[in-house]
């Protein structure tokens, strides 16, 4: 099974991502953190990757493409996969397509998490991210027990050069020009289904689980 979710920046994904998979058995691919692995590295490829997202723009659809074909090639992508922050573009959603019935697989469902712009832009230029385990927490919504600690692992926090606000509405913009049409892609296969991401973490989790479970039973 191969699950797609969709979800502005800042509607969630990240916060509910991990668990999911987890719940359903399914390894979490998160394209917008293997960017940010690669840029770490700086290599030739890193330094360029990083030119894009510190603009807040999308990173070309191939070298996308190419970096999660190779990631679902590896053995623990068999067991099926979440995807996180992918696909961005239609071009990247018809390339999956591709990929997944090539190995004999299917994109089974599309969940999307629905935000209003508004409130996508108070989370974002709010948000902090853990550096070690990439936790997020919000300055309001969300704080850390210990001020730019992480609960979870202890990490340092810091604000992704890419959620400061002029870079938060950019990357808005460039959601709802490109992404928003993939969201019509999936709805015209049938496998689209929508939650509400505007409510409190534990009833989107159950949410998302439950539209997941509506598409794949077994689950
Ligand atoms: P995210 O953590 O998902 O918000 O992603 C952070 C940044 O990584 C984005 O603003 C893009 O620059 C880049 N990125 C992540 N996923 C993709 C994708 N599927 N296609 C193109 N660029 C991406």
């Amino acid at each position: 099974m191969d699950v797609v979710l969709l979800g502005a920046p800042g509607a969630g994904k990240g916060t509910q991502a991990t668990a999911v998979a987890r719940e359903v058995g399914l390894l979490h691919l998160a394209t917008g953190d293997m960017f940010r692995d690669v840029v770490a590295r700086d290599t030739p490829l890193g330094r360029e990757v990083r030119q894009y997202m510190e603009r807040g723009e999308l990173v070309p659809d191939e070298l996308t493409i190419q970096m999660v074909v190779e990631r679902l090639r590896e053995p623990d992508a068999a067991r099926g996969v979440l995807f996180d922050g992918f696909p961005r573009t239609v071009h990247q959603a018809v390339a999956l397509d591709e990929h997944l019935e090539r190995m004999g697989r299917l994109l089974e469902a599309a969940v999307y998490l629905r935000v209003r712009e508004e409130v996508l832009l108070d989370r974002l230029s709010g948000r902090w991210t853990c550096q070690s385990c990439q936790a997020t927490y919000h300055v309001l919504f969300q704080p850390p027990a210990r001020p730019g600690r992480c609960d979870r692992c202890g990490g340092a926090l810091y604000q992704r050069p890419d959620d400061q606000r002029e870079t938060a509405v950019r990357r808005l913009k460039v959601y709802f020009e490109h992404t928003l049409p993939v969201l019509e892609y999936y709805r015209g296969r049938g496998v689209l289904r929508e939650v509400n991401g505007e409510r409190d973490i534990a009833s989107v989790r159950a949410d998302l689980l439950r539209a997941i479970r509506q598409r794949v039973p077994q689950v």
